[in-house]
């Protein structure tokens, strides 16, 4: 298939969970042909967070997309980019970067005290669930979509990460339908309200390449209503791996284009953004 999205905005390495370094990244970016490519490692907050970047890793990481923005620049466009979570507001200088992906990765329990991930594993949603939202998967969707909507009106990023997370492992769960109007009404009045400060979701391909999905994030529900309202979405990979860093891209933006969208967002290589039709 001839390649339509050469970019990707939503790439992590070594420096947070990745596992390859962000050299191996652009060596992987230019064997694909991208024309641009954005790194977004994870935040830091305390305490440390294991898959996150340390503290003394932030300045490590801007100094090597840095380095490597000067050695490629004739072949490759490099971004310097930031995935912010909630929890890092307050903890980090957000001047360096040249865009941010806004995600809620994770859960602060006022029960008991302990930091859970909504991106962890099935048991440590089902654990959320049952101690923190009487087992009521509404409740915990209400949290966390409020909390999505605090990260964005605060910080109007860029991008809106991975904007339904929490149905990471609906596959096996079955926690959320979006024929629900319990479920779908209020998230997609908090995604209609992020898009509407100019913030873009990603279309994001990475639960898929892992192998917890088999569609990209968000649900075709929510893409048929910013279809609707004509906002533009952003396809990403979320890669972890070099191997994988187009992942799914274009089968995915061909699906975008079969429900009618027009174009998608990609990092440019003069602007930020640019538009990529869909032909
Ligand atoms: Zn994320
Ligand atoms: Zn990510």
């Amino acid at each position: 298939m001839s390649t339509l999205i050469r970019s990707n905005p939503h790439t992590h390495t070594q420096f947070c969970d990745g596992k390859s370094t962000a050299e191996e990244m652009v060596l992987s970016a230019l064997d694909k042909g991208f024309h641009t490519l954005g790194f977004s490692s994870h935040s830091y907050y305390p305490p440390d967070i294991s898959w996150c970047m340390a503290k003394e890793s932030v300045p490590l990481y801007i100094a090597e997309v840095r380095r490597l923005q000067e050695k490629y620049a004739s072949s490759l466009r490099i971004r310097l980019g930031l995935e912010l979570d909630l929890y890092s507001l307050g903890h980090m200088d957000l001047a360096p970067y040249e865009y941010l992906i806004g995600s809620v990765h994770d859960y602060l329990s006022p029960v008991s005290g302990r930091l859970l991930s909504y991106d962890n594993k099935p048991a440590v949603m089902e654990t959320m669930l049952r101690e923190d939202f009487g087992n009521d998967p509404l409740k915990l969707a209400k949290h966390y979509y409020e909390d999505v909507y605090r990260l964005i009106h605060q910080v109007k990023p860029l991008i809106i990460g991975h904007f339904d997370l929490i149905t990471k492992f609906n596959d096996i769960l079955h926690l959320y339908d979006t024929a629900d109007p319990a479920y779908f009404k209020p998230a997609l009045e908090v995604l209609l309200s992020c898009c509407e400060e100019g913030s873009i979701p990603e279309v994001n391909t990475g639960a898929m390449a892992r192998g917890y999905r088999t569609s990209p994030y968000p649900a075709e529900a929510f893409l048929k209503e910013l279809l609707a309202h004509g906002y533009p979405v952003i396809l990403s990979s979320d890669a972890h791996d070099a191997a994988l860093l187009d992942y799914a891209l274009d089968e995915t933006a061909l699906h975008l284009k079969e429900l009618g969208f027009k174009s998608v967002m990609a990092l440019g290589k003069d602007s930020l953004l640019e538009e990529v039709p869909l032909v």
